[in-house]
């Protein structure tokens, strides 16, 4: 038995999915821009698949772009917006300290050419206050990004009311909603989201495909040149089965949306409660308005990265932070922002799962991850020294 406990990281892909990306990649190899039959055949499966992904965002199709994931997404989505933005005399980018790396590396580029870029600080629940959105935006707001839900925390924000702020103001609104996507209910109209990302390889698609959707009042920017695909926004063949399956993915996790968080929900809150159990320890991200996957914790006294290898031993495949992130010595700038220090932000696990997981793999979960926690601590230096009162405690 294996326990993967790693789906905020990337999920398995369903069996809906590998059945349509196998019969595409079988039968359907035409090239949607070419004029005869089978490319015909090929455009017809593209533009089904355009209109099932923008019915399960409340989209149009044509607002929709297929890219080659969710970083993709994001990189143009920002870059579109710097660039609309700066021919109307707008050069303020507005966003949160807890975005994705697709999200802070982009601002870090619009940053260097030229434009000035605002991180609101999130509340110690990891959640941002509308408020402070409001309170930052100026004259020369271009864009606001915030993303739906935390990769790490799981924290799911107020895009609605960050929505109306920004359309109150003219100001164009984006989401990363690649983490949210396929697991809570989404509408771009209600909403009022100008331009969102989604990744096929967080809701059972494959990898290496995603979408932009992006409504009229965004001019796109191309970061690949070349043919008319997507618009004349996007060139390059479009990766057909790939965007069928994801689209197949997609309309599978709407259509079981509640009934998967539901389960899920109640899975979470058990985990949440038995490692609550282990002392020192302390949830990252608001008990509730999260995702109903995922569960974050930092445990006193130890390395994250000790603790995900004994897991592993253990048949857990968890995370210590993002995957983008695990390699690096620095602690999670997410968990630095809803201000845990720096030593307790490296003995941090997160735990993402679905409805399939049991309440017996729940509670193997919890009982493996307090032994492993005595374990590390049993050997930490730094655990002596608190127990000895060399050292105070901070969580
Ligand atoms: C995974 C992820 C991305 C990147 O998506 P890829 O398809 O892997 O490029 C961006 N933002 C968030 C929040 C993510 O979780």
């Amino acid at each position: 038995m294996y326990i993967y406990a790693d789906w905020a990281a990337t999920t398995p892909m369903s069996r809906t999915a590998i059945n349509t990306m196998n019969d595409i990649m079988e039968n359907v190899y035409g090239n949607p821009s070419s004029l005869h039959s089978i490319g015909q055949k090929a455009a017809e499966y593209l533009l089904q698949a355009r209109i099932d992904a923008a019915n399960a965002i409340g989209a149009d199709f044509k607002e929709i772009y297929f890219t080659s994931g969710g970083s993709e997404a994001d990189n143009q989505a920002l870059v579109s917006a710097a660039r609309f933005g700066k021919i109307r005399g707008k050069t303020q980018i507005i966003s949160t300290t807890i975005e994705h790396h697709a999200i802070l590396h982009t601002l870090n580029k619009l940053e260097k050419e030229g434009f000035e870029v605002t991180l609101v600080d999130v509340e110690p629940n990891g959640i941002v206050d509308p408020e402070k959105i409001r309170a930052a935006i100026s004259e020369k707001t271009a864009l606001v990004t915030v993303m739906f839900a935390n990769n790490e925390i799981g924290t799911i924000q107020p895009i609605r009311a960050i929505g109306e702020i920004c359309h109150e103001n003219n100001i164009i609104f984006h989401t990363d909603a690649v983490q949210a996507v396929g697991h809570v209910p989404i509408n771009v109209k209600d909403l009022k989201i100008d331009m969102l990302s989604l990744s096929a390889h967080k809701f059972q698609g494959p990898k290496g495909v995603g979408i932009l959707y992006a409504n009229k009042k965004v001019p796109l920017t191309n970061l690949i040149e070349g043919g008319a695909q997507e618009r004349g926004k996007r060139a390059g063949t479009e990766n057909l089965a790939a965007i069928v399956s994801m689209t197949a993915a997609l309309k599978e996790a709407v259509a079981e949306i509640d009934e998967r968080a539901a389960k899920t929900t109640v899975l979470r809150d058990r985990l949440i409660q038995g490692l609550s159990e282990i002392e020192h320890s302390i949830l990252n991200g608001d008990a509730k308005k999260r995702l109903p996957g995922n569960v974050n914790f930092c445990f006193e006294g130890i390395e994250g990265e000790s603790l995900l290898l004994l897991l592993d031993h253990k048949h857990i495949a968890a995370s210590s932070g993002s995957a983008c992130t695990s390699g690096s010595l620095d602690p999670s700038h997410v968990l630095l922002a809803i201000g845990r220090p720096h030593e307790v932000a490296h003995g941090s696990l997160r735990l993402t799962f679905t409805e399939k997981m049991t309440e017996e793999e729940i509670d193997y979960i919890i009982k493996s991850t307090k032994e492993v926690v005595e374990y590390l601590r049993g050997m930490s230096p730094v655990w002596d020294e608190l127990q000895k009162g060399e050292l105070q405690h901070v969580i």
